[in-house]
């Protein structure tokens, strides 16, 4: 029986990544208020948010600076934007800033609202300055299977998902899907991680002279994979993959939407795992998610090319209302300044190795097939028989059965496929991340009766 709010949120709300036509039986999980890593519904039942809300919300809730940044700047100046020769402080400050910490040669930043813009974006640049520089075949862009990229056009034909593909007349053409990092369900019987990551190399090789190097622009890639399922690429993957995309002239875009700013104890995912992109995508963590906000960091050959093409057109044309809104900049700026002044990165460090240690032990469940993660992101893959990998039939949705049980017992995490995903709030305490997984052992262990 549905709650009043319940049945009027099913009547008129169009729910994202939501089964449409379970959603009036079961109803939605209405939230009031946060408080640090909780959460509390319209009943006043507090959760341990175990997703950060979508692996977003790094500071947790309840945080008055960032609420005193944006009441600041919505009284100073509300709204201005970076069209036609416009500025203001709040975007310059935080491009400086974005251009500080980001690793490589990060020339500027350009400024979008969601993570899905700042990969259309980068599609749009790579398309843009290959006219530029006279090579107007050089366009496709290959992605990898079970990817996230987002879910505008271009974004959702870089995901490698395909539930972002059937019915939406997707991907574009100019789109190619590697294969998956992912050593436990790809590897052959009984390839090392580095023979399986060697192997990824090979076949990328091959993709690219298969499609016509000179026809290859960009190789978009996630540190960690997320909403594929938390997918920790195999020992020495990036270290094999970057010598075949330099010997091509392909350059290598890395999506930090979700490890960047301290998901994995570094500023940046590209970091801890080795790779040295030509640009980045980051949103989500930039402002904790108290508003929207993302950016596109480039490297100065880029910002020459585009500039070349101001001389030869006019204009850049490309630019969203809000690139850049103050007030979503001076809560960005503020989150950083927190980041660091908090040292959040090295409290990330600290309990890192506790919430893997905890995660991993999961490997030894019944239900689970695999434990894995990094940093403070992580996943368990639930499996139906534990030898042959068997995953359950999928109509019985083992995941979101896993889901709603932990739900029950006051744990918020989330389904993908097969896995059950958890990546806390960064400040998270070991104490409450013994608590996030007392609460998910529960509901693993009641849902191993339901699979029974
Ligand atoms: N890239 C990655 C790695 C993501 O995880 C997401 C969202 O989860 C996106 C891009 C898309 O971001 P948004 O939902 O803000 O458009």
């Amino acid at each position: 029986m549905l709650s009043n709010l319940q049945a009027r949120d099913a009547a008129t709300v169009l729910h994202p990544y939501t089964n449409l036509a379970a959603l009036p039986q079961q109803g939605s999980l209405i939230l009031e208020r946060g408080d640090g890593v909780f959460v509390y519904d319209v009943e006043g039942k507090p959760y341990i948010e175990g997703m950060a809300g979508l692996w977003c919300n790094a500071l947790g809730h309840g945080r008055e600076e960032l609420v005193e940044a944006a009441s600041e700047q919505m009284r100073r100046l509300p709204f201005a934007h970076l069209f036609t020769g416009k500025s203001h402080d709040p975007a310059i400050a935080l491009a400086e800033k974005l251009k500080e910490l980001a690793p490589g040669n990060a020339a500027k930043a350009f400024f979008c609202n969601s993570g899905s813009e700042a990969n259309d974006t980068q599609v749009k640049l790579v398309w843009y300055v290959n006219n530029a520089l006279g090579r107007p075949q050089k366009k496709k862009i290959i992605s990898r299977i079970k990817a996230y990229h987002g879910v505008t056009v271009a974004s959702a034909s870089l995901t490698g998902l395909p539930n972002n593909h059937i019915d939406f007349d997707l991907p574009l053409p100019q789109v190619r899907h590697a294969g998956c990092p992912h050593h436990y369900r790809f590897a052959l019987e009984g390839e090392t991680e580095e023979e399986f990551a060697s192997r990824l190399a090979a076949e990328l090789d091959a993709m690219i002279q298969a499609e016509g190097p000179d026809t290859v622009a960009a190789f978009i890639a996630e540190p960690v994979m997320g909403a594929g399922g938390v997918i920790v690429p195999p020992r020495t993957y990036f270290e094999k993959i970057q010598p075949v995309l330099e010997k091509y002239d392909v350059m290598l875009i890395a999506d930090e939407v979700i490890c960047g700013f301290g998901r994995l104890g570094e500023w940046f995912g590209s970091t801890a795992l080795g790779m040295k992109p030509d640009t980045m995508s980051v949103a989500k963590q930039l402002s904790s998610s108290y508003l929207p906000i993302a950016a596109v960091i480039i490297p100065n050959w880029i910002d020459e090319a585009l500039n070349r093409q101001s001389e030869k057109i006019g204009v850049f044309g490309h630019g969203f209302t809000y690139s850049g809104h103050p007030v979503a900049a001076a809560v960005a700026l503020k989150t950083l300044e927190i980041y660091e002044r908090e040292n959040i990165l090295g409290h990330v460090r600290e309990v890192m190795p506790h919430f893997q240690q905890r995660l991993r032990a999961f490997g030894d469940h019944p239900m689970v097939g695999e434990a894995r993660g990094m940093g403070l992101v992580g996943a368990v893959d639930l499996v139906a028989d534990k030898a042959s990998k068997r995953p359950f039939d999928a109509k019985r949705f083992a995941a979101a059965k896993v889901v709603a049980l932990a739900q029950e017992e006051g744990l918020i995490v989330r389904a993908i496929g097969d896995a059950v995903s958890i990546c806390p709030p960064l400040v998270i305490t070991e104490e409450e991340i013994d608590q996030l997984f007392d609460r998910l052992g529960r509901a693993l262990d009641r849902a191993e009766s339901w699979a029974a």
